[in-house]
């Protein structure tokens, strides 16, 4: 491969169909900023049709560090890179290709957004109840798998698709229909699109949940679900989208540009995301 020689000013991107909604630009932005760091991060329409040019005409270009991937290329994106932690048999999709010398290397770092908010809980051997079984929650199943919970309870409108998925990542525990009462778990995660903007919301009832459980909603628009605001009427701890998405975000930045984001600055950060 010929790298073409850097015509100005290194930059990443997110690249997605449709790709105007993204919040990554912002968050990518603001580090930058706050770094003084020379260098961009922008948002990149590319159809399903357009992926394998998209990674050609970026190989080449020695400006590209990487690129943060959404909808609809998670899974169709692992064919065009590098799977170094094998990926592919785990959660099958990727969020973050980087390039790494000679190669580009593609990686999920969703997982461990994911997780990071709620590292400091003990739950291991702990039951956890999960609703939805697509992209998101594979990952977070991924996690989950890795921290040692307990049962698992996930909830999707198909629970075959839940069975295979609790299967897959060696998970303990019962795939239910989306309207079985929920179990009395000690961490409950939405990671669903129920309960996002021009979506029906996840009408659940929260009531066998125990004092002392967590509501983890990954969705952040709007930030204040339904769901996270049941659960703060019954006082229980809560995590929103943002913290993973700002999570799942900072360990891509460092892959692009080889710094840590200034994660002191999240309050700032988070207002300029709902503002
Ligand atoms: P996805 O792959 O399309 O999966 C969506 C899930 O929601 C599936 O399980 C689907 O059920 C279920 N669902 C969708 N519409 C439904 C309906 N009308 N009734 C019942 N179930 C329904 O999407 P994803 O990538 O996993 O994302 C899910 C949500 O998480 C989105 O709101 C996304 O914005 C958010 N997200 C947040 C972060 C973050 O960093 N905070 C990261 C990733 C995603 P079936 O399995 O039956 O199709």
């Amino acid at each position: 491969m010929t790298l073409r020689r850097s015509s100005g000013q290194a930059y990443a991107e997110v690249i997605g169909d449709p790709i105007a909604h993204s919040k990554s630009p912002l968050i990518h932005g603001f580090w930058l900023d706050a770094l003084g760091i020379d260098a961009a991060y922008r948002a990149t329409q590319v159809a399903a049709d357009g992926l394998a040019d998209y990674f050609t005409s970026r190989e080449t270009d020695s400006d590209w560090v990487g690129c943060n991937i959404t909808i609809p290329h998670k899974e169709t994106a692992l064919a065009f890179v590098e799977d170094r932690g094998d990926v592919r048999s785990s959660i099958r999709a990727i969020n973050t290709v980087f390039r790494d010398g000679e190669a580009i290397v593609g990686t999920n770092t969703d997982a461990a957004g994911f997780y990071a908010p709620i590292a400091d809980l003990n739950l291991a051997g702990q039951s956890v109840a999960v609703i939805g079984a697509g992209g998101a929650a594979r990952a977070i199943l991924f996690a989950l798998s890795r921290m040692g919970v307990g049962r698992v309870t996930l909830l999707n409108r198909n629970p075959l698709k839940g069975a295979a998925l609790l299967a897959h990542f060696g998970l303990n525990g019962d795939a239910l229909k989306l309207e079985a009462p929920i179990p009395p778990a000690a961490l409950l995660v939405n990671a669903s699109s129920l309960g996002m903007t021009g979506q029906p919301p996840l009408a659940i009832d929260l009531a066998p949940l125990p004092d002392d459980a967590v509501v983890y909603d990954i969705v952040y628009a709007p930030l204040e679900t339904p769901l996270l605001a049941a659960a703060r009427a019954r006082d229980l701890d809560t995590v929103d989208g943002l913290d993973m998405l700002i999570g799942q975000a900072a360990l891509a930045f460092e892959l692009f540009f080889g710094a840590a984001p200034p994660r002191e600055r999240d309050d700032a950060l988070r207002e300029l995301l709902t503002s």
